[in-house]
């Protein structure tokens, strides 16, 4: 299986990346991207080391292949892919949101599901199939851009005054597609080996254009992802900084100037309704997004043990009022943890035999995570007080002779070095107020669509009302103004 070394060796390949108004040389060597390439690099040594488990023998492929990528087909198999993501999430706690297990895990959905990909003209469920195949394959590190630029939400893109705002169909070749426009926001789209674009929101008839979904390497003719500013390079050490300076995944806006989209790459072709049915109807979104809850219970663990260990070096841990901060903390991550297994003990095989999370439990925690997840960094901020800014400038004040000794005195706890103490109080920091952590309130919020959206539409139309109503009816139908039914005066 791929290396590391091998990862970071295909990232000198050309792509555009746009940074600070220039063009990226090579990203494996730019400061704003060469800590998470790190971190990338050391996802696959891991997952190519057969000591972690992380290896299956892939039908598809007939050979090995990484299990964050597999189809679940049995109950053991869904527990051996969420054990081999968590494995990943471990390794970054969680930090890093769409590590190439996320958008690989929609893949293998899709790959279960060709049918839904079906064209008379043209064989896209065959492109979908191969497609997951070279992910299998390859262990290719694919990000994605599923939702139109935020331009205006009044309208649709159709409505937009300027054509091609959205990616959308300019033209047709007898090679493929040309597209032209953007589409946001791929997180990891500059470090990844390819970029998969569609479009998750709603269109209507006037959309068809916009109705696409393809992939396409990072390094193609015309394709360019504009970067937002990196937090990494403003670090002033990894002692300092220690989540931003491994962990700062890049955000990109996706531009595509007339760029071909060969046919063999193209899922659909301007169709308005198999958009919805690619996610909804393969169980993608539920495989996807139960990956997305793996890590994010991941997080929520650390968060915790950041927290319980703040109120040990602050000797507050024995005060009751600071416990119950404790526990309302450690009772958000069992929950969250619980939905996660509870989506796995609840799931249930599809038309295809593919393992489909339970949608009650998972879309129920992820309703929630608009509140969960700010909750849990505000009970962190309270109990840090103001010791994340009782600190020294950085490393510099700890080591030079005008300040080492007040530093080492006073920046201390009772039987915890001066070290131990700054270094908590810098990783609290950036859990809580780096730009880096307000990237990350960002990304809880938003990852899988404004919390109108997931609460509105999924946790919504996934509890299961009807049938709550229907027994509720049924006992209610059960009594009158003259008594109990059947029983009646
Ligand atoms: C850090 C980060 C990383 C991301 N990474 C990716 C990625 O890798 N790939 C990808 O495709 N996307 C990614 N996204 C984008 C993400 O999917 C979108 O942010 C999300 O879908 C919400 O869309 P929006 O940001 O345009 O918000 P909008 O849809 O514009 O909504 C913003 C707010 O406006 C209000 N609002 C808007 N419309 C309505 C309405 N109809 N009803 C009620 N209220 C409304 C709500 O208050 C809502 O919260 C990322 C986002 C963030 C923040």
């Amino acid at each position: 299986m791929r290396t590391g070394e091998e990862y970071i060796k295909t990232l000198n390949d050309g792509r555009t990346v746009l940074l600070d108004g220039q063009a990226v040389d090579n990203v494996a060597e730019h400061p704003a991207f060469r800590s998470v390439i790190r971190t990338i690099a050391e996802l696959f040594d891991i997952a190519a080391d057969p000591a972690n488990g992380m290896q299956y023998h892939s039908e598809e492929i007939g050979g090995p292949a990484n299990l964050v990528f597999s189809i679940p087909r049995s109950p053991e198999q869904l527990r051996s892919r969420r054990a081999a993501v968590e494995r990943w999430a471990k390794h970054t706690h969680g930090w890093v949101g769409r590590s190439p297990d996320h958008v690989g895990t929609f893949f293998a959905a899709f790959a279960a599901h060709p049918e839904v990909f079906e064209n008379p003209e043209r064989d896209f469920a065959g492109n979908i199939r191969r497609y997951y195949e070279r992910i299998l394959r390859e262990d290719l590190y694919v990000s994605y851009a599923i939702i139109p630029p935020q331009y205006s939400r009044a309208t649709t893109a159709s409505g937009w005054e300027g054509d091609f705002i959205q990616v959308g169909v300019v033209d047709e070749t007898e090679e493929g597609l040309i597209v032209r426009g953007s589409q946001m926001l791929a997180t990891g789209g500059a470090i990844c080996d390819e970029v998969f674009v569609t479009c998750i929101k709603p269109l209507g008839p006037d959309d068809v254009d916009f109705a696409l979904s393809f992939a396409l390497p990072a390094a193609t003719k015309g394709l360019k992802f504009l970067c937002r500013r990196p937090y990494a390079p403003e670090t002033s050490s990894e002692f300092d900084y220690p989540l931003t300076t491994r962990y700062d995944e890049p955000d990109a806006l996706v531009i595509f100037d007339d760029v071909l989209i060969p046919w063999d790459r193209v899922f659909i072709d301007r169709d308005t309704d198999a958009l919805r049915r690619q996610f909804f109807d393969t169980g993608a979104h539920a495989l996807g997004n139960w990956q997305a809850q793996t890590r994010l219970t991941t997080k929520l663990q650390f968060i915790a043990a950041v927290a319980r260990k703040v109120t040990q070096v602050n000797g507050t841990d024995r005060i009751p009022g600071v416990q119950e901060k404790l526990g309302e903390l450690a009772a958000i991550v069992s929950s969250v943890e619980s939905a996660l297994l509870a989506a796995e003990y609840t799931a249930e095989a599809d038309s295809a035999g593919m393992l489909v999370p339970g949608k009650r439990p998972l879309y129920g925690a992820m309703g929630l995570q608009s509140e969960t997840y700010p909750r849990a960094i505000n009970i962190l901020r309270d109990l840090a007080g103001g010791g994340v800014l009782q600190l020294p400038s950085g490393i510099a004040d700890m080591k030079s002779p005008t300040t080492a000794a007040d530093v080492e005195r006073y920046i201390a706890s009772p039987h915890v070095s001066s070290e131990d103490r700054i270094k908590l109080f810098r990783l609290v920091w950036d859990i809580i107020g780096s730009e880096f952590a307000g990237r990350h309130q960002q990304y809880e919020l938003f990852y899988a669509g404004a919390p109108f959206v997931v609460k509105g539409v999924y946790t919504y139309r996934n509890y299961g009302y009807d049938a709550q109503v229907a027994e509720l009816d049924e006992w209610l139908a059960g009594y009158s103004v003259d008594g109990r039914t059947g029983e009646e005066d």
